[in-house]
């Protein structure tokens, strides 16, 4: 498919437009290893600028950025028992080094609980050390045998782990909220709906518990796009992290770790793109607004001075980052095809109408609406597109998940819900028994119940009071 070729339609057929999309602008999947992704410089530069504003987030909130090893000796990784049945199956294992046999195999990361445990018993002491946040950027890597889709269960995992310790469970517990509340904010910023789930099978190996963030694609799949997890003492007892309390007793710390992936572009793409292309939300585009002279023979030399003298001007004035395109290979009109496809938020064109009405004509790439903008309100208007651009995005995308949730009042209901793309809010009684039973029958995944939303009726299996609300659908 060239270039310059329509992309198949979204609604119409979703995995092929999604696969086609990121293909063109994020990433290469020519590396001739399966499930090991190249990241062009757009998908590079939108992943970093994510990842910079989750790490501002957790520094607001004490977390501190440390680096540990991507190679983890097999006896670290034995250490917690849960942990090593979990993983174990998709570690990558580093047995020699050049003709020399390792004396013990190195796992590459497949996640960094245990190079950062094993340390921790030496930075901490005593209550007084606690509580310690820590976070790192980095990738991780796991043999997934599952059919692998590219930003959404690839081989090795772009991502941000946070990692804390406390002196009580109570102490884990409001870190976990506080972990929630991070990524709430990520989520808003990059304007994705999310809902979050208490995870009742399939937690984390080594985890007590789990709460994770999804959001619905146009398929009705659940993409799980964070997760928090409260640890407990598995690992501090596996680790023998102990600290002096207030008391002069001692005891394990309390753990919790939470982590997201590159799975947020996945989410971007999905969420927000259209036939078109991509739409970024303006905070992470890495251009803003791209720059279109367009002129005649007659007009050119005039014209390309004040697009030229346009763009210093918004360059002295804000710290938008902004493209002039004055390419002459290429027509104006497959410049604005180029850079809506790359999902550029803003799109000023300059031509020798609007220098004679003394202003530019502004595109924005959500709605793709067109406006004529006078010269002194040139930087006041960008401020106030990009401001609308990203409460819009918010608005449309939350109203598109929330028409993606259908209650189902009765277990019939369900498999239709699922057939038309959506995902089932029931009432469940908690009973794990009545959710595998829910699950057997639609043949599809009891994702979880909500937090923090008490239910109110009966379980839609076996008719007992109803505490909480569980969703019922596809996941990827
Ligand atoms: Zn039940």
């Amino acid at each position: 498919m060239s270039e310059q070729e329509k992309l198949p339609e979204k609604e119409k057929n979703f995995s092929e437009w999604y696969h086609e999309l990121i293909r063109r602008t994020l990433i290469d999947q020519r590396y001739p290893f399966q499930g090991f992704l190249v990241y062009r410089p757009l998908g590079a530069e939108m992943f970093s600028r994510a990842i910079n504003i989750l790490e501002e987030l957790l520094r607001e909130r004490r977390h501190q950025k440390v680096y540990f090893p991507s190679l983890i000796p097999e006896k670290l990784l034995k250490k917690e028992e849960h942990h090593i049945m979990g993983v174990a199956h998709e570690v990558f294992w580093v047995t020699n080094a050049g003709k020399t046999n390792l004396e013990e195999p190195a796992a590459l990361r497949p996640t960094s609980e245990t190079a950062m445990y094993e340390m921790l018993r030496y930075w901490i002491r005593s209550w007084r050390d606690l509580p310690l946040k820590i976070f790192q950027s980095c990738s991780v890597f796991r043999y997934e045998t599952k059919h692998t889709r590219p930003l959404i269960r690839d081989r090795e995992i772009l991502w941000n782990e946070a990692h804390t310790s406390h002196a009580s469970m109570e102490e884990a517990e409001e870190q976990i909220k506080e972990g929630i509340e991070i990524y709430t904010k990520l989520y808003e910023k990059l304007a994705i709906p999310h809902i979050w789930i208490d995870v009742i099978t399939g937690v984390f190996a080594g985890a007590e518990s789990a709460k994770e963030a999804y959001t619905i694609f146009p398929d009705g799949r659940m993409l799980e796009m964070g997760s928090v997890n409260n640890l407990g003492q598995r690992f501090s007892r596996a680790f023998d992290i102990k600290f002096k309390t207030r008391d002069e007793k001692e005891d394990y710390v309390y753990q919790t770790c939470y982590g997201v992936s590159e799975r947020i572009l996945s989410a971007i793409v999905a969420v927000h793109g259209d036939n078109f292309g991509l739409v970024i939300p303006p905070e992470i585009a890495p251009i803003q607004i791209v720059l279109i002279p367009i002129f005649y023979k007659e007009d050119r030399e005039e014209v390309l001075k004040e697009t030229y003298k346009l763009k210093e001007k918004i360059s002295k004035e804000t710290e938008y980052r902004i493209v002039l395109d004055d390419n002459e290979e290429q027509t104006p009109g497959e410049k604005f095809y180029k850079w809506e496809l790359y999902g550029v938020p803003l799109r000023i064109e300059l031509g020798k109408k609007d220098i004679e009405k003394g202003g530019i004509t502004i595109v924005r790439r959500d709605i793709k609406k067109k406006e004529f903008v006078e010269n002194k309100k040139i930087i006041e208007k960008i401020k106030f597109l990009f401001e609308d651009i990203t409460r819009n995005m918010q608005k449309r995308a939350k109203e598109y998940h929330e028409s993606k949730i259908v209650f189902a009042k009765k277990i019939e209901n369900i498999p239709k819900v699922i057939n038309e793309n959506k995902v089932a809010k029931i009432v469940w009684c908690g009973d794990i028994e009545c959710a595998s039973k829910i699950e057997k029958q639609v043949n599809s995944v009891f994702v979880g119940k909500a937090i923090d939303e008490k239910a109110d009726g009966s379980c839609i299996w076996c008719g007992k009071t109803g505490k909480f609300y569980g969703y019922v659908g596809k996941t990827y």
